[in-house]
């Protein structure tokens, strides 16, 4: 039996790697962990293993009718709700300008902090591709974030690209064996979703401004039918079961 070539379309996902203890899921939103993550990460947390979240932003931008002064601090304390409710204490917030973060030196060095903080050995980001698929164009703060996140990934373990980390304290830490980045659109593996299904619609749940000036729709009802609808749509290549997918980069 030959194994299927990764992105294959109908390819059978695999199970995610479990000999890990601490995560770290980087990202540029609030919300970019709810829309999908949470139920793994309900999963794990309930395990036992640690995860942390980590920020490029505050999600200052993502309220039409909100000024960035007021809708910064507001998405701050609805992240940090939204994250609590999956077993997630602590989550950073990396200073960069919602809407424009650039690709680059400095966004590594964040986030290369970052993983040197927590010293996780699966880091979680979010598409960094051009598109979710097809010609559904992705953002350009998503595509800067997780392109970072997978390099930093590496960046973390060397105490010559960013000596002034190991100044501060940091020391390298090269212990990151995987990056799993959601919302491929060429998934590899997955997380069995439903028994963290009602921990991550409350997760959602808890984006209450957002999610106001978002849609009309009840929340309750929006929030579930989009991630049961998400996870139902991967039960195709997890033997039936609702699953949150990965794109897996090994390391
Ligand atoms: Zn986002």
């Amino acid at each position: 039996m030959t194994a299927h070539p990764s992105g294959r379309p109908d390819a059978p996902l695999e199970p995610m790697p479990e000999d890990w203890h601490r995560a770290l899921a980087v990202v540029a939103h609030p919300d970019d962990l709810e829309y999908g993550c949470a139920a793994a990460v309900a999963l794990w947390t309930d395990a036992g293993r640690e995860v942390a979240y980590a920020l490029a932003t505050r999600g200052e931008a993502g309220i039409d009718t909100l000024a960035p002064d007021e809708c910064g601090p507001l998405r701050e304390r609805e992240q940090r709700a939204g994250a609590a409710v999956v077993g997630v204490a602590e989550v950073e917030f990396l200073g960069h300008r919602d809407g424009v973060i650039e690709y680059g030196p400095r966004l590594r060095r964040d986030i290369a902090a970052a993983i040197r903080r927590h010293r996780p050995e699966l880091v979680i980001t979010l598409n960094h591709r051009d598109t979710w698929g097809g010609t559904v164009w992705n953002t350009p703060d998503h595509v800067a974030v997780g392109r970072a996140t997978l390099d930093a990934a590496g960046d973390a373990g060397n105490r010559w690209i960013f000596p002034e980390l190991t100044a501060a304290g940091l020391e390298p830490w090269d212990g990151v064996r995987w990056v799993a980045v959601a919302g491929s659109a060429t998934p590899t593996h997955a997380v069995p979703a439903e028994p963290g299904m009602e921990r991550a619609v409350r997760s959602l749940l808890e984006h209450r401004a957002y999610l106001t000036a978002l849609t009309d729709q009840d929340p309750e009802e929006y929030c579930r039918a989009f991630l049961t609808g998400t996870a139902g749509a991967t039960a195709a290549r997890f033997g039936g079961r609702p699953a949150v997918a990965f794109e897996l980069f090994p390391r």
